[in-house]
């Protein structure tokens, strides 16, 4: 890298006016010709033509005149301070027109100002080939250690048309050290120059307030990130065996979709995705990931030298991020609780809607939340009891029975999140399903799913349980990810909805009700479930609804049940298994229990 000498600094031909008012005569310029003694007379309000005769007054003038002078440098000197500088690369390549591609042994990059554009100029050292860019509507994108992608929406000296299209260059350092002080010089020299809210024709400058940001709050999106920035939860996933075993399955089964094929990893965490993918066979894995997990996964797949070729670590959020090429695959894990829980499905589909290229696959392809009403007297009984504690008329001599029915609410609106015994449940499941190939970003903000279950038994319904599973629609093999009670447990577990008011249903009986999930601003759902017990017996054709029973959950704040397993009765099975489809209609049990063991080779 070389640093000129020659600083920045250049009063242009043509005068910047700075208007202090919308009258004429109250503005000042400067240029070749600016006057600081025009400024002067705007500081002291007179005219120019106001005589100026006593001593002091002389002196004041002067040392104002000495001030303005001294501001106005001041601000010049602020406005254009960035020294030119020059790096020599290794390689340009022009990706909108690989022809005019800088081919010479050594091309320079130099930052330099004309006027008050600031601009990147690439040119071959030897000769005069080479284009510009204006930085004030650019972005750099990190590729690797070495290579960068940079785009701009403006040439400055390419043709009209071109203005149109945004156009970017790969460029390549010889090595670590000067790329990172061309990173340094760009977030120097891009600081002023990027124009607010400027757009490129095919996505959004960075300086933009993105799409994640425009509908998830600030502290939620900090605490995520930071939760996933660390290496210990990302150990916690990669330690289900269940599921990181069924996505290297998914992947190694369906070498034929990653061999030689683009892939986007989504959400890489460690980047173990990314490394599956390589592993393969793919071309090229672009592993994009928002946390500070993006700087251990690049840790990672160094430390795998044989694949650390063919993965570009990119850090960011998938929604703000721009990749060189479009992608064949998309390889992500964004399940949550109930599926939805964190709202990663939507980065999935924005994922899809932004880098995958027309017919690519995604793995996973399709989800379904499979849901079926449970009795469950312990889990009732304990959440009832939780708020009991409210009921003391003599805590250090307080009553604290005014809090009691608020505190009941508050245990009844969480979720509760365990592995139950499948024979809890006292219904075949019914199941909704997900399409990531087709669902649109927004249909992820208001999921509502009519339900209808006939009872199997005669029993107290205490809510709702819903699991989920998901496909990898390999061209080889069909691969499912169940986290279905009774399969090998996942840490996702499963999630029961607790009604305060349990019903009474019998044998046959049929349930109805339906369950709405609002998507919230801190990455997660509002719950609100009704269910109702239709009449049954003589006289049902004439009656309508018998009972129904609602309530409203933070999928956000979920009761984590683990530490206090129960011990169910066996002797008296609720349901018989056959009764109980887990897995939906569409999926036998065979199956299941086949993917089950192949998920924990
Ligand atoms: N793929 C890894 C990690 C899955 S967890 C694995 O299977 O082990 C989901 C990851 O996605 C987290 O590391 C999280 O930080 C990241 N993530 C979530 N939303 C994202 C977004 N909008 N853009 C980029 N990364 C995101």
């Amino acid at each position: 890298m070389k640093k000129r000498l020659k600083k920045c600094f250049k009063i242009t031909e043509s005068p910047l006016f700075v208007s202090l008012s919308p009258h004429k005569n109250t503005s000042f310029g400067f240029g070749r010709s600016f006057s600081c003694s025009s400024l002067f007379s705007l500081l002291v309000g007179a005219r120019e033509s106001s005589p100026q005769k006593s001593k002091t007054l002389k002196a004041l003038f002067l040392i104002l005149q000495y001030i303005s002078t001294y501001c106005i440098y001041t601000y010049i000197h602020s406005l254009c301070i960035l020294e030119t500088m020059e790096f020599t690369l290794a390689s340009v390549t022009d990706l909108t027109s690989p022809d005019s591609s800088l081919s010479s042994s050594s091309v320079v990059a130099s930052f330099s100002c004309d006027g008050e554009v600031k601009e990147l100029r690439f040119q071959e050292s030897e000769s005069a080939h080479g284009f510009s860019f204006d930085l004030s509507s650019t972005q750099l994108f990190k590729l690797g250690p070495l290579q960068f992608v940079f785009v701009s929406d403006s040439s400055i000296s390419s043709a009209k048309e071109e203005k149109s299209f945004s156009r970017g260059v790969v460029i390549k350092f010889r090595d670590d050290k000067e790329s990172k002080e061309f990173c340094d010089s760009f977030e120097e020299w891009t600081k002023d120059a990027v124009k607010q809210g400027s757009t490129l024709p095919n996505g959004t400058v960075s300086v933009n307030k993105s799409k994640f940001d425009d509908k998830i709050e600030a502290a939620s999106a900090k605490m995520y990130f930071h939760y996933y920035g660390q290496l210990l939860h990302q150990q916690n996933m990669l330690q289900d065996y269940v599921r990181t075993g069924t996505y290297h399955a998914a992947v190694m089964e369906n070498r034929s979709d990653f061999a030689g094929r683009v892939v986007v990893d989504v959400g890489a965490g460690s980047g173990i995705l990314s490394l599956f993918a390589a592993l393969a066979g793919a071309k090229h894995v672009y592993a994009v990931e928002a946390s500070e997990m993006a700087e251990y996964a690049r840790k990672l797949i160094a430390g795998n030298p044989l694949l650390a070729e063919r993965i570009t670590v990119i850090k960011g959020k998938i929604e703000d991020i721009e990749l060189p090429e479009k992608a064949d695959v998309l390889i992500s894990e964004p399940m949550g609780t109930l599926l939805v829980n964190e709202r990663m499905l939507e980065t999935y589909v924005i994922a899809r809607d932004r880098f995958l290229s027309p017919g690519g696959k995604m793995f996973p392809t399709v989800g379904r939340i499979h849901m079926a009403p449970f009795a469950d007297e312990f889990l009732f009984v304990e959440m009832a009891n939780k708020a009991l504690f409210w009921q003391q008329q003599n805590y250090y001599g307080v009553d604290l029975t005014p809090l009691y029915v608020s505190a009941h609410q508050g245990y009844f609106s969480q979720p509760v999140v365990d592995a139950f015994d499948p024979r809890l449940l006292v219904a075949p499941s019914m199941s909704h399903v997900i399409d990531f190939t087709k669902m649109t970003e927004e249909q992820f903000y208001e999921i509502d799913i009519p339900l209808k279950f006939t009872a199997s038994l005669c029993t107290r319904v205490h809510g709702l349980a819903c699991w989920f599973d998901v496909l990898f629609d390999g061209s080889t093999v069909q691969r499912w990810f169940t986290t279905a009670p009774g399969a090998p447990t996942t840490h996702w577990y499963q999630i029961r909805c607790v009604l305060s008011q349990p019903l009474h249903v019998m044998a046959g009986q049929e349930l109805t009700g339906r369950l709405h999930l609002v998507a919230h601003s801190a990455q997660s759902y509002t719950i609100n479930l009704t269910l109702s017990a239709k009449m049954w017996g003589p006289g049902a054709n004439q009656g309508g609804i018998l009972q129904t029973s609602s309530c409203k959950l933070d999928l956000k704040e979920p009761y984590y049940r683990m530490s206090q397993p129960q011990v169910y009765p066996t002797q008296e099975p609720q349901a018989q298994p056959e009764d109980i489809h887990t897995q939906g209609d569409d999926l036998d049990e065979v199956e299941l229990l086949q993917h089950n063991v192949n998920a924990q080779l």
